[in-house]
């Protein structure tokens, strides 16, 4: 009988994930027996793996001034969303929670955070720091670009496609706009490019080849070649415009984003 340690050292090994760059989802729910995030995190050591984590936050979000709002920006300017921390500093540890605890422990365990105000990536292992280091408030994603410059996966331990942010980057590719958001920091107001609305990022699951499924204590596991996955869905984003936006009345991002597509034709 193995312990939890070498069942999850034996799946990556399994998956071929060792010494890898993987961008990694996570729901430590989807196990059918209690597995730690240290558990997971030391397995990810142990095979040498480069682990990516987004390690979104919205705390530092504020409401810039008439001059400089934007039009058409996916933001009701009326009813303004502040974060609860007035300056922006990059060495944190707050993640939103709908991404689950694993980037949390990931951060406390000395993770390096991108250089994001609202959508960081951070990462642990032998290349996390040049993964990290291609994120700045203009190149949200360039963390994802240069793990699949750098022959990276996405794993997604329990969890569907639809709920990987990276999936933002080919959409971008595709030509996709992002939305302005702001921070302040030392005392200046400054914008940061900031992704869509992912409701429906499921819409992405039936355009993409499906990836190699594993069982791991009860857990679903599927992984993505990351230069394959982003190249099917910039080809779907391309064929279909509207791919991905939702339909939900209140959503002003996905409002925007299809009148964007509608100005072009
Ligand atoms: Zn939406």
């Amino acid at each position: 009988m193995h312990g939890v340690r070498e069942t999850l050292s034996a799946t990556l090994a399994d998956a071929g994930l060792a010494d890898r760059v993987v961008e990694v989802h996570a729901s430590m729910r989807s196990f059918s027996e209690r597995v730690d995030a240290d558990e997971i995190l030391h397995a990810f050591d142990t095979a040498r793996m480069t682990s990516v984590f987004p390690a979104f936050s919205h705390v530092f979000q504020v409401v810039p001034d008439e001059r400089t709002q934007l039009a058409a920006n996916g933001y009701l300017y009326g009813s303004p969303t502040t974060g609860a921390v007035p300056e922006y500093r990059r060495e944190h540890d707050d993640v939103s929670s709908d991404l689950g605890v694993l980037p949390r422990v990931a951060l406390q365990r000395g993770a390096i955070r991108g250089d994001h105000p609202f959508n960081a990536f951070c990462a642990l292992g032998p290349h996390a720091a040049s993964i990290t280091a291609a994120q700045t408030s203009n190149d949200t994603y360039g963390p994802v670009r240069e793990a699949a410059a750098n022959g990276g996966m996405l794993l997604l331990i329990g969890v569907r496609l639809g709920r990987a942010p990276c999936i933002q980057h080919p959409e971008r590719l595709a030509g996709r706009e992002q939305f302005v958001r702001w921070c302040s920091e030392g005392g200046v107001v400054r914008p940061a490019v900031t992704g869509g609305c992912s409701a429906a990022f499921g819409e992405f699951s039936s355009h993409v080849t499906p990836g190699l499924r594993l069982e791991c204590l009860g857990s679903t596991w599927q992984m993505f070649d990351l230069t394959a996955l982003i190249a099917e869905i910039v080809e779907a984003v391309v064929e279909n415009p509207y791919l991905g936006l939702c339909g939900r009345p209140h959503c002003n991002k996905c409002r925007v984003g299809r009148a964007r597509v509608a100005s072009r034709h």
